[in-house]
């Protein structure tokens, strides 16, 4: 939940998704629609698609994982998440390598290899093996992440507090801060500008799925074609275009309103495009990209709805 989004943002989410999902039969019981509702406005929806499967995996097995390896068999368990479950919560000696402790690692024992380059990722991986405490793997884990957490921060690390500085390559060296971890290259997000369609019919509107794969995947967002029949009404631009920024896109939206003229020409429409006829009380209940739902007030206010 904390990957994309600040701890005092998730906090709130966490206890509300632990409120509604308190097992892992619930969370595997639930509809998807229900789990990416309860994931709404943390970005990342794969994980929380993953997180819905494993819980199935899980509670179809009745039991959970016993071991790294075995968590790592789950939908969207990884080496950083089986390892520090498996040390933290079962004793389990394996190194559990987070962003963190990437830029602890590379400071320590001087790895140069971008982090984010399988090779670079593999000597992090096995110099962290090396280091670890293995009558205490939980504890050594968390100490090294903690450590990259407070003390050992991307700029201005403070070495002079460090428990480690006798043995650190990059110990009060600011050319060593800046260089480590190295990473490569990050490509520019790439522009994409996007028309979303608003037709309505008294406080009905129209919303389709994204599809399965890709950016917002299975996600309720307004339809990108246009109404084909010449009695919708247009309406130009409803609200100002909206800039929202993605990890790798940078989205520039424009929302054009449509006046349908009946209700039945906008089911019509709807089942055109594989779409849904909703009302505005049923945004509680289908999960929208972030993009879209800062905007629904302003939306609001334009069609008086
Ligand atoms: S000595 Fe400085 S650079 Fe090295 S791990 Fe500690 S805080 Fe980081």
């Amino acid at each position: 939940m904390l990957q994309q989004t600040r701890v005092e943002t998730g906090i709130p989410k966490w206890h509300a998704f632990l409120d509604k999902f308190p097992h892992v039969e619930s969370l595997a019981a639930a509809s998807e629609d229900d789990v990416l509702k309860a994931w709404e406005g943390l970005g990342y929806y794969r994980r929380a698609r993953l997180l819905h499967k494993a819980a199935q995996e899980v509670a179809l097995q009745g039991q959970f994982p016993k071991s790294a390896s075995e968590w790592q068999a789950l939908p969207g368990v990884g080496s950083y998440t089986s390892a520090a479950i498996a040390s933290i919560a079962q004793d389990e000696p394996v190194a559990a390598v987070d962003g963190n402790v990437q830029r602890v690692i590379s400071r320590v024992f001087g790895v140069f290899e971008p982090v984010d380059a399988s090779s670079g990722a593999k000597q992090i991986q096995e110099w962290a093996n090396r280091w670890l405490d293995r009558k205490h793997p939980g504890d050594h884990n968390q100490a090294v992440m903690e450590l990259g957490a407070t003390v050992c921060s991307p700029q201005k690390p403070s070495c002079h507090a460090c428990p480690v500085s006798a043995q650190c390559q990059a110990a009060h060296d600011p050319k060593m801060w800046s260089a480590l971890p190295a990473k490569t290259p990050k490509k520019a997000p790439v522009p994409w500008a996007m028309t979303l369609h608003f037709a309505m019919h008294g406080s009905h509107w129209v919303v389709v799925q994204r599809p399965a794969r890709g950016v917002w995947a299975k996600l309720w967002l307004l339809p990108e074609s246009s109404p084909t029949s010449p009695e919708f009404v247009r309406l130009d631009d409803i609200i100002p275009p909206v800039r929202h920024v993605l990890t790798h896109r940078t989205i520039e939206a424009k929302v054009v309103g449509w006046q349908a003229p009946s209700e039945k020409a906008l089911h019509t429409w709807a089942k055109e495009i594989e779409g849904r006829v909703i009302e505005w009380s049923e945004t509680e209940h289908l999960a929208f990209p972030r993009m879209l739902t800062k905007v629904f007030p302003d939306i609001q206010r334009s069609v008086g709805a």
